[in-house]
Protein backbone atom coordinates (compact mmCIF):
# COMPACT_ATOMS: atom_id res chain seq x y z
CA UNK A 1 0.00 0.00 0.00
CA UNK A 2 2.59 2.40 -0.91
CA UNK A 3 1.89 6.21 -0.82
CA UNK A 4 2.42 8.13 -3.94
CA UNK A 5 2.92 11.96 -4.49
CA UNK A 6 -1.16 14.03 -3.51
CA UNK A 7 -3.48 13.43 -5.97
CA UNK A 8 -3.85 15.77 -9.27
CA UNK A 9 -7.41 17.69 -8.74
CA UNK A 10 -9.13 18.50 -11.59
CA UNK A 11 -10.71 21.56 -9.75
CA UNK A 12 -7.77 23.70 -8.40
CA UNK A 13 -11.08 25.63 -6.50
CA UNK A 14 -9.99 25.70 -2.37
CA UNK A 15 -12.84 24.55 -0.31
CA UNK A 16 -14.58 27.96 -0.64
CA UNK A 17 -17.25 29.72 1.75
CA UNK A 18 -19.90 28.69 -0.60
CA UNK A 19 -19.58 24.79 0.42
CA UNK A 20 -20.79 23.79 3.36
CA UNK A 21 -18.02 21.89 4.13
CA UNK A 22 -14.75 19.38 2.41
CA UNK A 23 -16.10 16.23 2.51
CA UNK A 24 -19.33 14.32 3.34
CA UNK A 25 -19.11 10.71 4.56
CA UNK A 26 -22.64 9.03 4.35
CA UNK A 27 -23.06 6.22 6.25
CA UNK A 28 -21.46 5.74 9.67
CA UNK A 29 -21.16 2.42 10.15
CA UNK A 30 -17.92 -0.03 10.33
CA UNK A 31 -16.26 1.98 7.28
CA UNK A 32 -17.77 5.55 7.53
CA UNK A 33 -17.18 5.96 10.76
CA UNK A 34 -13.43 5.38 10.68
CA UNK A 35 -12.93 7.05 6.93
CA UNK A 36 -14.43 10.13 9.26
CA UNK A 37 -12.10 9.65 12.44
CA UNK A 38 -9.63 9.37 10.04
CA UNK A 39 -10.71 12.52 8.14
CA UNK A 40 -11.14 14.55 11.39
CA UNK A 41 -7.62 14.47 11.66
CA UNK A 42 -6.99 15.84 8.37
CA UNK A 43 -9.41 18.40 7.93
CA UNK A 44 -11.82 20.24 10.32
CA UNK A 45 -14.32 20.51 7.30
CA UNK A 46 -15.74 17.12 7.14
CA UNK A 47 -19.41 15.82 8.30
CA UNK A 48 -20.65 12.12 8.74
CA UNK A 49 -24.23 11.39 7.98
CA UNK A 50 -25.77 8.18 9.18
CA UNK A 51 -29.71 6.92 8.22
CA UNK A 52 -29.60 5.95 11.52
CA UNK A 53 -27.12 6.24 14.66
CA UNK A 54 -23.79 5.83 14.59
CA UNK A 55 -23.47 1.34 15.32
CA UNK A 56 -26.62 0.73 15.36
CA UNK A 57 -27.50 -2.99 15.65
CA UNK A 58 -29.30 -3.67 12.42
CA UNK A 59 -25.93 -2.74 10.28
CA UNK A 60 -22.96 -5.18 9.57
CA UNK A 61 -21.81 -3.69 13.56
CA UNK A 62 -24.28 -5.64 14.58
CA UNK A 63 -23.18 -8.85 16.48
CA UNK A 64 -21.07 -7.64 18.83
CA UNK A 65 -17.70 -9.12 17.38
CA UNK A 66 -15.94 -9.28 14.24
CA UNK A 67 -12.56 -11.51 13.61
CA UNK A 68 -9.29 -10.28 12.92
CA UNK A 69 -6.95 -12.60 11.47
CA UNK A 70 -3.38 -11.88 10.28
CA UNK A 71 -3.40 -15.54 8.82
CA UNK A 72 -5.46 -15.58 5.36
CA UNK A 73 -6.09 -17.59 2.36
CA UNK A 74 -6.17 -15.31 -0.98
CA UNK A 75 -5.21 -12.13 -1.94
CA UNK A 76 -1.74 -11.10 -0.36
CA UNK A 77 -2.89 -7.80 -1.49
CA UNK A 78 -4.57 -7.52 1.60
CA UNK A 79 -2.02 -7.79 3.55
CA UNK A 80 -0.32 -4.19 4.00
CA UNK A 81 -3.74 -2.70 4.73
CA UNK A 82 -4.22 -5.75 7.26
CA UNK A 83 -0.74 -4.45 9.05
CA UNK A 84 -1.81 -0.66 8.98
CA UNK A 85 -5.43 -1.44 10.43
CA UNK A 86 -3.76 -3.69 13.07
CA UNK A 87 -1.56 -0.17 14.01
CA UNK A 88 -4.70 2.01 13.76
CA UNK A 89 -7.06 -0.16 15.77
CA UNK A 90 -4.18 -0.07 18.64
CA UNK A 91 -4.06 4.16 18.18
CA UNK A 92 -7.78 4.30 18.39
CA UNK A 93 -7.72 2.38 21.57
CA UNK A 94 -5.08 4.87 22.95
CA UNK A 95 -7.01 8.06 21.86
CA UNK A 96 -10.34 6.91 23.24
CA UNK A 97 -8.66 4.83 25.96
CA UNK A 98 -11.38 1.95 24.68
CA UNK A 99 -10.75 -1.77 24.63
CA UNK A 100 -11.28 -2.49 21.14
CA UNK A 101 -9.44 -5.47 20.12
CA UNK A 102 -9.36 -8.53 22.48
CA UNK A 103 -6.01 -10.24 21.69
CA UNK A 104 -6.55 -13.74 21.86
CA UNK A 105 -4.85 -14.87 19.28
CA UNK A 106 -6.25 -17.39 16.62
CA UNK A 107 -6.38 -20.85 14.96
CA UNK A 108 -7.20 -22.03 11.53
CA UNK A 109 -8.05 -25.67 11.40
CA UNK A 110 -8.37 -28.17 8.59
CA UNK A 111 -6.60 -31.21 6.98
CA UNK A 112 -3.18 -31.41 7.16
CA UNK A 113 -3.01 -31.94 3.44
CA UNK A 114 -6.20 -30.48 2.51
CA UNK A 115 -6.99 -27.21 0.57
CA UNK A 116 -7.89 -25.10 3.43
CA UNK A 117 -4.61 -25.26 4.73
CA UNK A 118 -2.61 -25.33 1.95
CA UNK A 119 -4.05 -22.50 0.91
CA UNK A 120 -3.36 -20.53 3.93
CA UNK A 121 0.04 -21.65 4.06
CA UNK A 122 1.07 -20.39 0.33
CA UNK A 123 -0.53 -17.39 0.94
CA UNK A 124 1.17 -16.91 4.69
CA UNK A 125 4.27 -17.76 2.21
CA UNK A 126 3.92 -14.99 0.53
CA UNK A 127 3.09 -12.14 3.05
CA UNK A 128 5.17 -13.41 5.52
CA UNK A 129 2.91 -13.13 8.49
CA UNK A 130 3.90 -14.54 11.57
CA UNK A 131 2.26 -17.83 12.29
CA UNK A 132 2.97 -21.07 13.84
CA UNK A 133 2.49 -24.92 12.50
CA UNK A 134 0.84 -26.92 15.72
CA UNK A 135 0.85 -30.64 14.37
CA UNK A 136 -2.37 -32.47 15.98
CA UNK A 137 -1.11 -33.75 19.58
CA UNK A 138 0.04 -29.96 20.22
CA UNK A 139 -3.49 -28.97 18.71
CA UNK A 140 -5.13 -31.46 20.96
CA UNK A 141 -3.00 -30.68 24.41
CA UNK A 142 -2.88 -26.76 23.71
CA UNK A 143 -7.13 -26.54 22.98
CA UNK A 144 -8.59 -29.72 23.91
CA UNK A 145 -12.24 -27.56 23.30
CA UNK A 146 -11.67 -28.70 19.57
CA UNK A 147 -12.77 -32.02 19.28
CA UNK A 148 -10.49 -32.78 15.99
CA UNK A 149 -11.16 -35.07 12.98
CA UNK A 150 -7.88 -37.66 12.40
CA UNK A 151 -5.94 -35.46 10.37
CA UNK A 152 -6.72 -32.09 11.71
CA UNK A 153 -3.11 -29.45 12.26
CA UNK A 154 -3.67 -26.08 12.70
CA UNK A 155 -1.89 -22.92 11.62
CA UNK A 156 -1.92 -20.42 15.19
CA UNK A 157 -2.20 -16.57 14.21
CA UNK A 158 -0.62 -14.57 17.18
CA UNK A 159 -1.83 -11.49 16.04
CA UNK A 160 -5.53 -12.82 15.32
CA UNK A 161 -8.49 -11.58 18.19
CA UNK A 162 -11.83 -10.35 18.56
CA UNK A 163 -13.06 -6.90 17.44
CA UNK A 164 -15.93 -5.28 20.11
CA UNK A 165 -18.03 -3.75 16.90
CA UNK A 166 -20.03 -1.62 18.68
CA UNK A 167 -16.98 -0.22 20.65
CA UNK A 168 -15.28 0.51 18.35
CA UNK A 169 -17.47 2.49 15.59
CA UNK A 170 -18.96 4.52 19.06
CA UNK A 171 -15.40 5.12 19.71
CA UNK A 172 -14.24 6.16 16.54
CA UNK A 173 -17.23 8.87 16.27
CA UNK A 174 -16.39 10.07 19.24
CA UNK A 175 -12.67 10.96 18.31
CA UNK A 176 -14.15 12.32 15.11
CA UNK A 177 -16.30 14.86 17.35
CA UNK A 178 -13.40 15.31 19.49
CA UNK A 179 -11.33 16.68 16.17
CA UNK A 180 -14.35 18.70 15.30
CA UNK A 181 -16.50 16.55 12.92
CA UNK A 182 -19.82 17.09 12.48
CA UNK A 183 -22.17 14.16 13.02
CA UNK A 184 -25.21 14.19 11.23
CA UNK A 185 -27.31 11.42 13.19
CA UNK A 186 -31.00 9.96 11.77
CA UNK A 187 -30.40 11.72 8.77
CA UNK A 188 -31.05 9.15 5.55
CA UNK A 189 -29.00 10.84 2.30
CA UNK A 190 -31.50 10.21 -0.72
CA UNK A 191 -29.36 11.18 -3.08
CA UNK A 192 -25.52 12.48 -4.14
CA UNK A 193 -25.45 14.15 -7.06
CA UNK A 194 -21.87 16.17 -8.88
CA UNK A 195 -21.89 19.41 -10.00
CA UNK A 196 -19.04 21.84 -11.81
CA UNK A 197 -19.50 23.66 -8.27
CA UNK A 198 -19.10 20.40 -5.55
CA UNK A 199 -21.65 17.45 -4.64
CA UNK A 200 -24.84 18.24 -3.37
CA UNK A 201 -26.05 15.83 -0.66
CA UNK A 202 -29.80 15.67 -0.36
CA UNK A 203 -31.79 14.64 2.61
CA UNK A 204 -35.66 14.86 2.31
CA UNK A 205 -36.11 18.65 1.59
CA UNK A 206 -32.40 20.03 3.24
CA UNK A 207 -29.65 19.89 1.34
CA UNK A 208 -25.80 20.17 1.86
CA UNK A 209 -23.26 20.99 -0.82
CA UNK A 210 -19.33 19.47 -0.31
CA UNK A 211 -16.08 19.64 -2.03
CA UNK A 212 -16.53 15.44 -2.24
CA UNK A 213 -18.34 12.91 -0.50
CA UNK A 214 -17.54 9.00 0.34
CA UNK A 215 -20.96 6.94 -0.31
CA UNK A 216 -20.09 4.07 2.79
CA UNK A 217 -23.52 2.50 3.56
CA UNK A 218 -22.73 -0.83 3.73
CA UNK A 219 -25.72 -2.80 2.46
CA UNK A 220 -27.81 0.21 1.36
CA UNK A 221 -24.89 1.91 -0.98
CA UNK A 222 -26.01 0.82 -4.19
CA UNK A 223 -29.10 2.68 -4.00
CA UNK A 224 -26.51 5.90 -4.26
CA UNK A 225 -24.45 3.91 -6.45
CA UNK A 226 -24.50 4.29 -10.60
CA UNK A 227 -26.01 1.62 -12.44
CA UNK A 228 -23.20 -0.02 -13.73
CA UNK A 229 -22.27 -0.51 -9.77
CA UNK A 230 -25.81 -1.83 -9.33
CA UNK A 231 -25.27 -4.46 -11.52
CA UNK A 232 -22.24 -5.98 -9.96
CA UNK A 233 -23.30 -5.52 -6.20
CA UNK A 234 -25.65 -7.42 -3.99
CA UNK A 235 -26.62 -6.74 -0.99
CA UNK A 236 -26.47 -10.60 1.06
CA UNK A 237 -28.00 -11.26 4.48
CA UNK A 238 -25.26 -13.17 6.71
CA UNK A 239 -26.71 -15.05 10.32
CA UNK A 240 -24.60 -15.44 13.70
CA UNK A 241 -25.28 -18.04 16.36
CA UNK A 242 -24.07 -18.24 20.34
CA UNK A 243 -23.64 -21.13 22.14
CA UNK A 244 -23.58 -21.73 25.96
CA UNK A 245 -20.68 -23.75 27.08
CA UNK A 246 -20.73 -26.70 29.89
CA UNK A 247 -17.83 -25.07 31.59
CA UNK A 248 -17.54 -20.80 30.42
CA UNK A 249 -14.00 -20.43 31.78
CA UNK A 250 -12.61 -22.76 29.30
CA UNK A 251 -14.00 -20.69 26.30
CA UNK A 252 -12.86 -17.36 27.89
CA UNK A 253 -10.45 -15.45 25.57
CA UNK A 254 -7.34 -16.37 27.36
CA UNK A 255 -7.90 -19.93 26.98
CA UNK A 256 -10.15 -20.43 23.67
CA UNK A 257 -8.72 -18.50 20.33
CA UNK A 258 -10.56 -17.33 17.56
CA UNK A 259 -10.94 -19.71 14.75
CA UNK A 260 -11.88 -20.81 11.58
CA UNK A 261 -12.20 -24.65 10.49
CA UNK A 262 -13.00 -25.72 6.51
CA UNK A 263 -13.29 -29.09 5.58
CA UNK A 264 -14.96 -30.05 2.54
CA UNK A 265 -18.55 -30.74 4.05
CA UNK A 266 -18.49 -28.48 7.58
CA UNK A 267 -17.36 -25.44 7.79
CA UNK A 268 -17.47 -22.95 10.74
CA UNK A 269 -16.04 -19.74 12.68
CA UNK A 270 -16.31 -17.92 15.91
CA UNK A 271 -14.82 -16.54 18.59
CA UNK A 272 -14.52 -17.21 22.72
CA UNK A 273 -16.87 -16.14 25.61
CA UNK A 274 -15.89 -12.03 25.44
CA UNK A 275 -19.20 -11.39 27.31
CA UNK A 276 -18.33 -14.27 29.75
CA UNK A 277 -21.19 -16.52 28.99
CA UNK A 278 -21.72 -16.66 24.96
CA UNK A 279 -19.92 -18.35 22.17
CA UNK A 280 -19.90 -17.29 18.95
CA UNK A 281 -19.68 -20.57 16.63
CA UNK A 282 -21.46 -19.75 13.04
CA UNK A 283 -21.57 -21.54 9.44
CA UNK A 284 -18.88 -19.88 7.27
CA UNK A 285 -19.96 -18.91 3.92
CA UNK A 286 -23.71 -18.75 4.07
CA UNK A 287 -24.47 -15.42 2.72
CA UNK A 288 -27.65 -15.53 1.19
CA UNK A 289 -29.08 -12.65 -1.13
CA UNK A 290 -31.54 -10.38 0.61
CA UNK A 291 -34.15 -7.85 -1.49
CA UNK A 292 -34.09 -5.29 1.02
CA UNK A 293 -31.28 -4.48 4.00
CA UNK A 294 -34.09 -2.80 6.30
CA UNK A 295 -36.16 -6.23 6.79
CA UNK A 296 -32.89 -8.82 6.56
CA UNK A 297 -34.69 -12.04 7.77
CA UNK A 298 -33.33 -12.35 11.35
CA UNK A 299 -34.63 -15.81 12.08
CA UNK A 300 -32.74 -18.95 11.54
CA UNK A 301 -34.50 -21.30 8.45
CA UNK A 302 -34.91 -25.29 9.79
CA UNK A 303 -32.09 -26.52 7.73
CA UNK A 304 -29.42 -23.61 8.67
CA UNK A 305 -30.83 -24.57 12.73
CA UNK A 306 -29.72 -28.58 12.21
CA UNK A 307 -26.83 -27.56 10.17
CA UNK A 308 -25.29 -25.62 12.80
CA UNK A 309 -26.58 -27.97 15.39
CA UNK A 310 -24.88 -30.98 14.07
CA UNK A 311 -21.59 -28.92 13.39
CA UNK A 312 -20.94 -27.62 16.85
CA UNK A 313 -22.55 -31.31 18.33
CA UNK A 314 -19.25 -32.40 16.35
CA UNK A 315 -16.86 -29.68 16.65
CA UNK A 316 -17.15 -28.71 20.42
CA UNK A 317 -18.03 -31.39 22.95
CA UNK A 318 -18.14 -28.75 25.64
CA UNK A 319 -20.69 -26.67 23.96
CA UNK A 320 -24.33 -27.21 25.15
CA UNK A 321 -25.86 -27.84 21.38
CA UNK A 322 -28.65 -25.54 21.60
CA UNK A 323 -28.78 -22.24 19.57
CA UNK A 324 -29.24 -19.49 22.47
CA UNK A 325 -28.87 -16.55 20.46
CA UNK A 326 -29.45 -15.68 16.27
CA UNK A 327 -29.41 -12.69 14.34
CA UNK A 328 -28.40 -11.84 10.79
CA UNK A 329 -27.32 -8.43 9.11
CA UNK A 330 -26.62 -7.00 5.69
CA UNK A 331 -23.44 -6.47 3.88
CA UNK A 332 -22.82 -5.74 0.25
CA UNK A 333 -21.17 -8.03 -1.73
CA UNK A 334 -19.26 -7.41 -5.27
CA UNK A 335 -19.23 -10.37 -8.29
CA UNK A 336 -15.26 -11.04 -7.21
CA UNK A 337 -15.88 -9.89 -3.16
CA UNK A 338 -12.89 -7.61 -2.93
CA UNK A 339 -14.57 -3.66 -2.15
CA UNK A 340 -15.12 -0.93 -4.18
CA UNK A 341 -12.89 1.46 -2.60
CA UNK A 342 -12.17 4.37 -4.62
CA UNK A 343 -13.44 7.31 -7.33
CA UNK A 344 -16.41 6.59 -8.83
CA UNK A 345 -16.16 9.31 -11.50
CA UNK A 346 -13.53 11.17 -13.75
CA UNK A 347 -13.98 14.34 -11.78
CA UNK A 348 -12.92 12.87 -8.84
CA UNK A 349 -15.86 14.42 -6.36
CA UNK A 350 -17.28 10.90 -5.70
CA UNK A 351 -15.65 8.10 -3.73
CA UNK A 352 -17.14 5.07 -2.31
CA UNK A 353 -15.98 2.54 0.17
CA UNK A 354 -18.09 -0.56 0.47
CA UNK A 355 -18.85 -3.58 -1.19
CA UNK A 356 -17.04 -5.28 1.87
CA UNK A 357 -18.67 -8.47 1.12
CA UNK A 358 -18.44 -10.34 4.30
CA UNK A 359 -15.02 -9.42 4.84
CA UNK A 360 -14.34 -5.76 5.71
CA UNK A 361 -14.40 -5.10 9.34
CA UNK A 362 -11.10 -6.54 10.48
CA UNK A 363 -9.51 -3.97 7.74
CA UNK A 364 -12.19 -0.78 8.71
CA UNK A 365 -9.43 1.48 10.27
CA UNK A 366 -7.20 0.91 6.92
CA UNK A 367 -9.63 1.16 4.56
CA UNK A 368 -11.08 4.14 6.70
CA UNK A 369 -7.77 5.49 6.33
CA UNK A 370 -6.97 5.20 2.49
CA UNK A 371 -10.97 6.38 1.91
CA UNK A 372 -10.15 9.95 4.06
CA UNK A 373 -6.83 10.34 2.19
CA UNK A 374 -7.70 9.74 -1.17
CA UNK A 375 -11.21 11.48 -0.90
CA UNK A 376 -9.09 14.68 0.56
CA UNK A 377 -6.68 14.71 -2.01
CA UNK A 378 -3.70 14.53 0.38
CA UNK A 379 -2.67 10.65 -0.58
CA UNK A 380 -3.31 8.24 -3.58
CA UNK A 381 -2.06 4.62 -2.31
CA UNK A 382 -0.90 2.41 -5.15
CA UNK A 383 -1.21 -1.57 -5.78
CA UNK A 384 -4.81 -1.44 -4.80
CA UNK A 385 -6.30 -1.87 -8.51
CA UNK A 386 -8.28 -5.06 -7.15
CA UNK A 387 -10.67 -2.76 -4.87
CA UNK A 388 -10.94 0.51 -7.17
CA UNK A 389 -14.24 0.23 -8.71
CA UNK A 390 -13.11 0.95 -12.38
CA UNK A 391 -12.64 -2.99 -12.09
CA UNK A 392 -16.50 -3.15 -12.78
CA UNK A 393 -17.37 -0.26 -15.65
CA UNK A 394 -17.67 -2.94 -18.28
CA UNK A 395 -18.75 -5.51 -15.88
CA UNK A 396 -15.94 -8.17 -16.12
CA UNK A 397 -15.31 -10.34 -13.39
CA UNK A 398 -11.63 -10.08 -12.34
CA UNK A 399 -10.84 -12.70 -9.54
CA UNK A 400 -13.31 -14.98 -7.48
CA UNK A 401 -11.22 -15.94 -4.63
CA UNK A 402 -13.53 -15.11 -1.73
CA UNK A 403 -12.80 -12.94 1.48
CA UNK A 404 -11.98 -14.46 4.45
CA UNK A 405 -14.19 -13.62 7.73
C1 LIG B 1 -22.80 -11.45 10.37
C2 LIG B 1 -21.54 -10.92 9.80
C3 LIG B 1 -20.33 -11.46 10.21
C4 LIG B 1 -19.13 -10.93 9.72
N1 LIG B 1 -17.94 -11.41 10.18
C5 LIG B 1 -16.79 -10.74 9.87
C6 LIG B 1 -15.57 -11.07 10.51
O1 LIG B 1 -15.52 -11.96 11.36
N2 LIG B 1 -14.46 -10.36 10.18
C7 LIG B 1 -14.50 -9.35 9.27
O2 LIG B 1 -13.46 -8.73 9.02
N3 LIG B 1 -15.65 -9.01 8.65
C8 LIG B 1 -16.78 -9.67 8.93
N4 LIG B 1 -17.97 -9.31 8.36
C9 LIG B 1 -17.98 -8.26 7.34
C10 LIG B 1 -18.00 -6.86 7.93
O3 LIG B 1 -18.72 -6.82 9.13
C11 LIG B 1 -18.59 -5.92 6.87
O4 LIG B 1 -17.90 -6.12 5.65
C12 LIG B 1 -18.47 -4.48 7.28
O5 LIG B 1 -18.95 -4.32 8.58
C13 LIG B 1 -19.30 -3.60 6.31
O6 LIG B 1 -19.19 -2.27 6.76
P1 LIG B 1 -19.94 -1.09 6.01
O7 LIG B 1 -19.45 0.18 6.63
O8 LIG B 1 -19.80 -1.25 4.54
O9 LIG B 1 -21.49 -1.29 6.34
P2 LIG B 1 -22.29 -1.00 7.71
O10 LIG B 1 -21.42 -1.26 8.87
O11 LIG B 1 -23.58 -1.73 7.59
O12 LIG B 1 -22.55 0.56 7.68
C14 LIG B 1 -23.42 1.16 6.76
C15 LIG B 1 -24.07 2.35 7.47
O13 LIG B 1 -24.63 3.23 6.50
C16 LIG B 1 -25.88 3.71 7.00
N5 LIG B 1 -26.68 4.13 5.84
C17 LIG B 1 -27.20 3.35 4.89
N6 LIG B 1 -27.83 4.10 3.95
C18 LIG B 1 -27.67 5.38 4.31
C19 LIG B 1 -28.09 6.62 3.75
N7 LIG B 1 -28.77 6.68 2.59
N8 LIG B 1 -27.80 7.78 4.42
C20 LIG B 1 -27.09 7.73 5.59
N9 LIG B 1 -26.68 6.59 6.17
C21 LIG B 1 -26.95 5.42 5.52
C22 LIG B 1 -26.45 2.50 7.72
O14 LIG B 1 -27.47 2.88 8.63
C23 LIG B 1 -25.20 1.94 8.41
O15 LIG B 1 -25.01 2.52 9.67
C24 LIG B 1 -19.17 -9.86 8.78
C25 LIG B 1 -20.39 -9.34 8.37
C26 LIG B 1 -21.56 -9.85 8.88
C27 LIG B 1 -22.86 -9.22 8.43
Amino acid sequence: MAAQSPVPRLSSRKCSEMTDGKLAVIGLGSIGSMALWQASRLSDSVVGFEAATPAHGRSAVGGDTRLFRMIYRGNPGYYPILERSRSLWAELEAETGQNILTRCGGLSIGTADGPYIRSILETTRLTGAEHQILNHEELAARYPQHNLRPHDIAIYDPNAGALRTDRAVTAAIAAAEANGATVRRNTRVDSVRETNDGVIVTSGDKSWTFDNAIIASGGWSNRLMPDHLKAATETKRIFLTWFVAKDASEFSPEKFPVFSRIYDDRSMYGAPAVDGVTVKATLDGRGRPTPNPDTVPRDLTPAEINETTETVTEFFPGLIPNIVRTDAFPDLFTKDTNPLLGWLSESRRVYCATGFSGGGFKNATGYGEIAAQEALGRRAFEGLNFVRPQRFTSLVTIDSTRQEK
